[in-house]
């Protein structure tokens, strides 16, 4: 279970990088962006964080808000994990819930924050209608074994229509202590693929 956090202890000033022949090893280091320690989430430096985002759309501002927030807040979550569908950005076991905090342009918010790029329209089309595909398979495979979605908007705390981050938690801690399926906070309509291109 290597997306635990295991220790709050600074890695030594000697540290160097393991050989590849110690990846089990390297899955307590990725663990260090694990939630559960308010010293793992201080730990990530801005460039490397901005480095990941960029790469892999994790640990995103608005991801961080609320991540931080909500660990303020008293609660626990694992990060990414990668045994559930669509490794949602923050797991709730023992509430069998996950949050997902998605940015609008890759995953087609039909809001203000969401621009159709002005050159390669086909090739935007078919990428930006199959990251909505896609979120609606992993939406439906997580009901499928009972677990409940919570979907963050970017423009819910980005934007001119961003909310007071406050109110952004407090609907993230109403849906976590309810017995809701699915909710979503900023709209749920996405991009009209054929229509919007
Ligand atoms: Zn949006």
């Amino acid at each position: 279970m290597r997306w635990w956090c295991r220790s709050s202890k600074p890695l030594p000033v000697t540290w160097s990088p393991p050989s590849p022949a110690c990846w089990p090893w390297t899955g307590q280091r990725r663990s260090l962006r694990c939630g559960a320690s308010g010293l793992a989430e201080a730990a990530i430096s801005d460039a490397r964080r901005r480095n990941m985002a960029a790469i892999r759309g994790t640990n995103t501002k608005p991801e961080l808000v609320l991540r931080r927030g909500l660990h303020a807040m008293g609660l626990r979550y694992r990060l990414h994990s990668r045994s559930l569908p669509g490794k949602p950005d923050l797991v709730f076991p023992g509430r069998r819930t996950v949050i997902f905090v998605n940015g609008c342009f890759w995953h087609g918010h039909a809001c203000h924050l969401f621009k159709w790029p002005k050159t390669r329209a086909d090739f935007w089309r078919t990428k930006i209608g199959g990251n909505i595909v896609r979120d609606q398979k992993v939406r439906a495979a997580l009901a499928a074994v009972g677990w409940r979605v919570l979907d963050v908007w970017e423009c819910a705390l980005k934007g001119r229509e961003r909310q007071p981050v406050d109110d952004v938690l407090q609907q993230c801690v109403a849906f976590l202590e309810s017995d809701v399926a699915t909710a979503s906070i900023g709209h749920p309509q996405t991009v009209t693929i054929s229509d919007d291109a």
